[in-house]
């Protein structure tokens, strides 16, 4: 049985007007320069950066009027000339499991003229954590063949501040920031908290994947930025050990994701033989299954401790023979791996079906037998469409002549 629970409202139906720069998503450096910007020397540009940071992503502030220890005028200037920007919220879905998942609209700030952008995020309570799962993308370059999001063209990156909103509008929806209140719902779904931050405070969100909507490396400077405030403890004061980045295999950006970021890293490999992985996920023709594997035994930090997860959907009669258990044993042996099995999640137009749950048993056994901690993966919130691989949004995208009519 599934039943959901469409909220379907909207919070923040009238946007300010536009025109103003959105100060999330700034890193420190450059919040001190846009401050200077409007007048402050080196010094205090750089206390009221510090000051700002806290507000925006520890306190979940949207009103620079509530920054008590700014000054009045400057809070007045501040607002004039900034936003704090967060997304709208279209719709909000409960699961009858837990699952939230949220369509967030982006207005493009430097350009309102644009249509609005929207993607869907995507909460997921358990026990012991709760993980929020954070698009890179409206829609995909990519392709793979099983996946929903591959079927919707990419309409833009979204920037390090549309990142940090999703994070920061859940957070807001799920009481997380201090003295938040919890929305009420009905009671139908009660938050976890986990341990979380490294305030050791409890948190509805402990985790935080980037395996929503797009491929993250095909956006690799705006995720870094949003990942490396996510991370900082003057930020949002994530681990970097609860934050995993999720790649198709774009394999020039593995190293710097390692070095730069120093999140955890989780492969969509799905298929052991080329010829199959070019098929279910075409950006192996462009950096095959040699080339990925290295770079995943070159990842930086890579140890015992923090291990690379590989995601495997289960097909049926496609990539589920033991055979190809035997293969994946073989191709990963010496990477400190997890194996992820994702039972395939249908989509309308698919014409995968997932194999049967005795396969997935199966095949996990001959992973498992080999050393390799194998769980596999429960679908969450398929009833409203929020699992692996089914996030998509109507957002199209435009032709060049039909934006340059909008922004002319
Ligand atoms: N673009 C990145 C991030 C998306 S992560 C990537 O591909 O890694 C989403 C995960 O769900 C990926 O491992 C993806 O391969 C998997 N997935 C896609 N469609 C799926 C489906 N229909 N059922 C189960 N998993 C799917
Ligand atoms: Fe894009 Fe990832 Fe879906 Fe492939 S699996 S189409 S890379 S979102």
């Amino acid at each position: 049985m599934s039943i959901a629970l469409d909220l379907d409202y909207h919070a923040h139906a009238e946007r300010p007007k536009s025109g103003r720069a959105s100060l999330v998503g700034l890193m420190k450096p450059e919040l001190r320069d846009t401050l200077m910007g409007v007048g402050l020397d080196e010094r205090e540009a750089k206390m009221r950066a510090s000051q700002l940071w806290n507000w925006i992503y520890h306190n979940g502030v949207t009103d620079f009027d509530r920054m008590t220890n700014i000054q009045k005028g400057f809070r007045q200037k501040l607002a004039d000339t900034f936003l704090l920007d967060r997304p709208e919220i279209v719709t909000e879905q409960i699961s009858i499991d837990g699952t939230r998942k949220w369509l967030f609209r982006f207005r493009d700030p430097k350009n309102p003229l644009l249509p609005p952008v929207e993607v869907e995020t995507v909460y997921i309570p358990e026990e012991d954590r709760g993980t929020l799962c954070v698009s890179s993308q409206v829609g995909c370059t990519l392709t793979c063949t099983f996946c929903h999001t591959g079927t919707q063209k990419l309409v833009r990156n979204l920037t390090a501040g549309e990142i940090l909103g999703q994070i920061l509008m859940a957070r807001e929806r799920l009481g997380d920031f201090p003295g938040g209140v919890r929305p009420n719902d009905g009671g139908l779904v009660p938050a976890p908290r986990g341990s979380g931050g490294s305030e050791g405070d409890s948190r509805a969100i402990t985790n935080v994947v980037m395996m929503g909507m797009g491929e993250p490396l095909y956006n690799y400077d705006n995720v870094k930025q949003a990942l490396l405030i996510a991370s900082d403890e003057a930020g949002i004061s994530l681990s970097k050990r609860r934050i995993t980045l999720s790649t198709s295999g774009v394999v020039p950006f593995i190293e710097p994701t390692g070095r730069e970021i120093g999140v955890m890293l989780a492969i969509s490999l799905h298929a052991v033989r080329d010829e199959l992985r070019d098929m279910l996920v075409p950006i192996n023709k462009k950096y095959p299954l040699k080339e990925l594997i290295q770079a995943c035994r070159d990842y930086p930090g890579l140890s015992n401790a923090r291990r690379i997860t590989f995601e495997y959907v289960m097909l049926k009669d496609i990539n589920d023979s033991d055979a190809d258990a035997r293969e994946l044993v073989r191709l990963l042996a010496g990477i400190p791996a997890k194996i992820n099995l994702i039972p395939f999640n249908p989509w309308p137009g698919t014409n995968y079906d997932c194999s049967s749950s005795s396969r997935i048993e199966r095949f996990a056994d001959i992973v498992n037998n080999a050393g390799y901690a194998s769980p596999v993966r429960t679908p969450r919130g398929r009833d409203i469409f929020a699992a692996c691989g089914q996030l998509k949004s109507e957002t199209e995208r435009l032709t060049k002549k039909e934006r340059d009519a909008l922004t002319a």
